[in-house]
């Protein structure tokens, strides 16, 4: 008996995938069909990626699972026709991708380097080296797969890191905090603050006016999480009036973010276009045949969406 894959996640990514996941199924011991075109009968499993041709789920009874290409699952989780379960993308490439992303964006602000690269001018800038890692407090926004794998970075690295999640956690080398008073402790002594949180009903606008005013004066924001996360207006204010000092924005409320939009000309934001981390299809084909795997098997499927709690 042959199962059927279809990959719901856009002609585009197509080529990426067709190969890396037929063989990684194959790999895993199941005998499929990975196709781009399936009638909904016919469908076993579901590899999803929003702009793909599936927004009514009703009539693929036979699913077995939806597998989310992406690791946030905004886009999905609050689906009504969606009815079977919903698994997300973790993936250890992904995590890489996001530590390598996320250390050099810290690094880039704590040491202060576009004084030096924009500033080449035959002037010495000497005397003023920067302070060492242990003397930066930084915080991560969300303490799942990708802020853990940060925090362990940057930890590793001397910096003093704070954590902060929606149910308390441990984690070795981070101080970890949960609930309102954990987010006023962290961001109140955050120099350089990093969201990975995932955008739900609950982390809209998380990060208010209120929030980044109690943040110390010239602190940082990196935010590879969501655009929505954060207060557009309420940033770009602080940024002029001086209580932050600069942002590293790789996601918007609008992707593309518009020509017009104004943090592609503030001087004090960097905007990168959500190249943070990339679902990679050799190592996502992976993690998406071995959930296969276990579906075939009747095992559990790995990271199943709450879709109580939205991620
Ligand atoms: P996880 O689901 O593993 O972790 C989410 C974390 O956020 C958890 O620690 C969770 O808390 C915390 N959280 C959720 N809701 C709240 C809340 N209301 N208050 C406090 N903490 C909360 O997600 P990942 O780490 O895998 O990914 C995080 C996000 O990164 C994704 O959702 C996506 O938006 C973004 N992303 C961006 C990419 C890019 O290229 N820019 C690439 C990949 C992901 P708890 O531990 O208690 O559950």
């Amino acid at each position: 008996m042959s199962v059927t894959v279809f990959f719901a996640a856009g002609e585009d990514r197509w080529p990426d995938y067709r190969d890396h996941l037929s063989a990684a199924i194959a790999e895993a011991g199941v005998n499929a069909r990975v196709v781009l075109d399936a009638t909904p009968e016919e469908a076993d499993y579901i590899v999803f990626a929003p702009g793909g041709p599936i927004e009514d789920f009703r009539p693929y009874r036979n699913a077995k699972a939806v597998l989310n290409l992406w690791a946030g699952v905004e886009n999905i989780v609050g689906n009504a026709t969606l009815t079977q379960p919903l698994c997300r993308m973790v993936d250890p490439a992904l995590t890489a991708g996001m530590v390598e992303w996320v250390t050099g964006h810290v690094l880039r602000h704590h040491l202060g380097m576009d004084v030096h690269i924009l500033g080449q001018n035959g002037i010495w800038r000497g005397g003023i080296a920067p302070p060492i890692a242990s003397e930066r407090p930084v915080a991560i926004l969300g303490l799942g797969e990708l802020g853990r794998a940060c925090g362990r970075a940057l930890a590793g690295l001397g910096f003093p890191v704070m954590g902060w999640s929606r149910t308390a956690k441990a984690v070795p080398g981070l101080d970890c905090h949960a609930k309102e008073e954990g987010l006023r402790h962290v961001l109140s002594r955050a120099e350089i603050a990093v969201l990975l949180l995932p955008l739900t009903a609950e982390t809209d606008t998380i990060l208010n006016a209120d929030r980044i005013a109690s943040m110390p004066r010239g602190a940082i924001i990196i935010n590879p999480g969501r655009g929505a996360l954060i207060d557009d207006d309420a940033l770009l204010a602080a940024l002029d009036a001086g209580q932050i000092g600069h942002a590293t924005l790789d996601v918007f409320r609008e992707e593309p973010l518009p020509p017009s939009h104004p943090f592609w000309q503030h001087p004090k934001i960097t905007v990168t276009p959500h190249i943070a981390s990339e679902t990679r299809g050799s190592s996502a084909s992976r993690v998406i045949a071995e959930n296969i795997r276990r579906g075939e098997a009747g095992e559990s499927f790995l990271y199943l969406v709450d879709r109580r709690q939205g991620y």
